[in-house]
């Protein structure tokens, strides 16, 4: 009887074990938010935003490096010097300042973001969740997948000497394929703030119709 019972008591404590470290690494992967449809056909229309993460069979990209160093899925390398070449043509100095990340440096971000907030003296939940208004979770950035492009000027120290980039790109980048991904009018949909520089590309046939309804890439693929 007791070493029934003993077998008993060991078969539920190690299925507590196995209940605590599955949540434990759950996480720590951020899968807790459900994952995105994948789907081959439809690579440059996937969702990726704080409501659906990276699934897990999304296939690691092909990279292709530009000169900066910096790095894009080789898919949209072509469109994407289109539209450098155009934007250098009307006089502009542009350059991509952040293109494919890992899931390692995504963290990075985060933590550093979280530790600047707790430094200014706010609580580790409170940190966090000011660092989740700025930095996309990990496992939750467009960047992660190489599809997305923060553009800005050439060497600048600010918003402010970019701001004629951004304006040609929000006229323009439509037609290479490229969307401004978080439209100021759209972050209840986006669930992210208002980002100039961030452009996703999305194939020169979602941007043209979404460029002509005004749809963000969650309303377009709804
Ligand atoms: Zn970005």
């Amino acid at each position: 009887m007791r070493s029934k019972h003993l077998m008993t008591c060991l078969a539920i404590a190690a299925s507590l074990i196995a209940v605590f470290t599955g949540a434990w690494f759950a996480a720590q992967t951020d899968t807790t938010i459900p994952q995105a449809t994948y789907s081959e056909q439809q690579w440059n229309l996937i969702v990726v935003n704080r409501w659906n993460a990276i699934p897990d069979d999304y296939p690691t990209p092909t990279l292709t490096e530009l000169d900066n160093g910096e790095r894009v899925d080789a898919r949209i390398y072509e469109d994407l010097q289109r539209m450098f070449d155009a934007m250098r043509a009307d006089g502009l100095d542009p350059e991509v300042t952040a293109g494919f990340r890992t899931r390692k440096v995504q963290r990075q971000l985060m933590d550093e973001k979280i530790a600047e907030y707790r430094e200014q003296g706010l609580s580790s939940k409170d940190a966090k969740e000011q660092a989740e208004q700025w930095v996309a979770i990990p496992g939750t950035s467009e960047h992660e997948i190489g599809l997305a492009v923060d553009i800005n000027t050439r060497n600048s120290t600010g918003a402010a000497d970019s701001q004629d980039v951004y304006a040609w790109l929000a006229d323009n980048a439509w037609q290479y394929g490229f969307i401004l991904r978080y439209p100021s009018d759209k972050t209840d949909i986006t669930g992210n703030m208002y980002e100039p520089w961030h452009y996703r590309y999305v194939g020169i046939d979602a941007a043209y119709a979404m460029h002509g309804t005004g749809q963000c890439l969650e309303e377009y693929t709804r």
